[in-house]
């Protein structure tokens, strides 16, 4: 199922004002494609979907990073208990969230630009 709205960059206009190096600029709505309007999809929209995606994501990384351990380890001489193992694949796990999260905050600062809507 998708439902339309008006485009929320260009407030249905299809163009904006961007604001590069101190000088304004007029752009071609991207998020529309200069239509004015946006197709939504339900699943887009849909917080909770993406939650669960993000549980199976992180929860079956987690549970794979077990599992190799208990495999990997003795080949290096190392006998983790299952409890070890998960407490180490914990650490890992918090790690990489943070890692991601790191970048995105970083990806997103560099993209922000200001933008003015007619
Ligand atoms: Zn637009």
């Amino acid at each position: 199922m998708s439902y339309k709205e008006i485009c929320s960059l260009c407030k249905g206009n299809g163009y904006i004002t961007v604001v590069v190096k101190g000088q304004d600029e007029i752009k071609q709505c991207w998020l529309c494609e200069s239509k004015g309007e946006k197709e939504y999809s339900m699943k887009e929209n849909n917080l909770k979907n993406n939650l669960f995606e993000s549980v199976i994501d992180v929860g079956s990384g987690y549970l794979l990073a077990v599992a190799i351990q208990l495999l990997i380890f003795p080949l290096f001489g190392l006998y983790p208990t299952i409890l070890d193992s998960m407490g180490i694949a914990l650490i890992f796990t918090g790690i990489s969230m943070m890692r991601s999260w790191v970048w995105r905050c970083y990806f997103r600062r560099k993209h922000e630009i200001r933008i003015y809507n007619h």
